[in-house]
């Protein structure tokens, strides 16, 4: 053990709750316009200076890991690909040993442009999993959402996932009133007809400032009974353990072979008090909640020399004062300054 720590630590609250799963962000910037995520001229994006280096990055997520108990990481940004050292930080994540000398699980949420390019490179550097945002099939609505025409790239991507063996491959779609409720079904045709694991996401608070009304919000209940209009559905028997969705069950028919879709509830049915996260901005800053208010910042003590104990004492005793929910519809309730893209989704 690192010399000055005292007993091992771990990434506890005062909830009962311990992290175990990081989700770092690789930068705040992204070749999409997403209308829930980013306003269309872009954002003020970080300074490259503030952003972290792939050494420094590379000492945060060993102290994660050794010295904290994380088993998981996620790279996430804005959009991660646009990272050139991406399989270069996958590899050096990959040779951490956790506490129970494995390696920690490593997956990526993309939007999945330039994916088919690189999925080899980032498998056989350790990549277990992949995440891919893809909010229609028709090519006209997904550029409306997007902001940009790229469906054909994002379906590249999720083929090369698929062939490069990052299974179960898993689609993230955030549906919302007038724009793509009408793709809830064909997405999970598509997903369930390739084995994918579709998650649909309600819209959460973290987009362009005031955009989001919670009338206009897409409920869980709402897809579902769009989905039991065209399948037989079941809650799964399947653990959720700390997982954010909701999983169900469809029954097999002649079109369609059967499978799991979930739904991400974050706002009718918050998942807080199971939340096993952890957060890392590209510019090093702690967040222990996506709608956190607070942030620590890791990147000054690294940056002037603070030991692998002190950075972990620092860690541990910010996530120690993690909010038990993220009071999203809570009188009072008010969103981080940060967007989406800049923490890290
Ligand atoms: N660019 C990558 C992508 O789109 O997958 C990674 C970053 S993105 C911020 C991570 C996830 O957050 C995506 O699945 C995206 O759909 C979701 N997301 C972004 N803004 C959201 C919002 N306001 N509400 C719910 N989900 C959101
Ligand atoms: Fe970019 Fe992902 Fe945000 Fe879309 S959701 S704008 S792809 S960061």
């Amino acid at each position: 053990m690192t010399a000055g720590l005292r007993t091992p630590l771990m990434l506890a609250d005062a909830h009962g709750r311990v992290a175990t799963d990081l989700r770092v962000s690789l930068t705040d910037r992204c070749n999409l316009r997403c209308t829930y995520c980013m306003p269309a001229e872009g954002l003020q994006w970080f300074p490259g200076e503030d952003v972290l280096t792939d050494a420094e990055l590379g000492r945060l997520l060993r102290v994660g890991v050794e010295l904290l108990g994380i088993t998981k990481i996620r790279f996430t940004g804005g959009e991660p690909l646009l990272r050139r050292s991406l399989e270069h930080i996958v590899a050096d994540a990959k040779s951490l040993r956790t506490r129970t000398g494995g390696t920690p699980e490593l997956s990526l949420t993309s939007n999945g442009i330039g994916l088919d390019k690189r999925v080899s490179a980032l498998a056989a550097a350790g990549l277990d999993r992949v995440n891919i945002s893809l909010d229609s099939l028709d090519p006209q609505r997904y550029a409306a959402i997007a902001r940009r025409d790229r469906l054909d790239a994002v379906l590249a991507g999720l083929a090369a996932a698929e062939a490069a063996g990052l299974l179960p491959v898993k689609v993230n779609s955030v549906i919302m009133r007038d724009a793509n409720e009408i793709d809830v079904v064909p997405l999970a045709e598509f997903c369930l007809e390739r084995g994918y694991q579709l998650r649909y996401i309600e819209q959460m608070p973290l987009g362009p400032r005031h955009q989001w009304d919670r009338s206009k919000m897409v409920t869980q209940a709402e897809i579902l009974a769009r989905l039991g209009e065209r399948f037989e559905l079941r809650p799964a028997t399947e653990p959720r353990g700390a997982a954010p969705a909701e999983l169900w069950r469809v029954a097999p028919d002649a079109t369609q072979p059967g499978g799991l879709l979930g739904v991400i509830p974050s706002v009718t049915a918050p998942f807080c008090g199971a939340c096993d996260r952890t957060r890392v901005t590209a510019d090093g800053q702690l967040r222990t909640c996506l709608f956190s208010r607070t942030e620590t910042d890791l990147r000054t003590p690294l940056r002037e020399g603070a030991t692998d104990a002190e950075l972990a004492e620092l860690w541990a005793g910010a996530q120690s004062l993690k909010a038990a929910a993220h009071g999203i519809g809570e009188p009072g309730f008010v969103p981080p300054s940060r967007t989406m893209s800049a923490i890290g989704g």
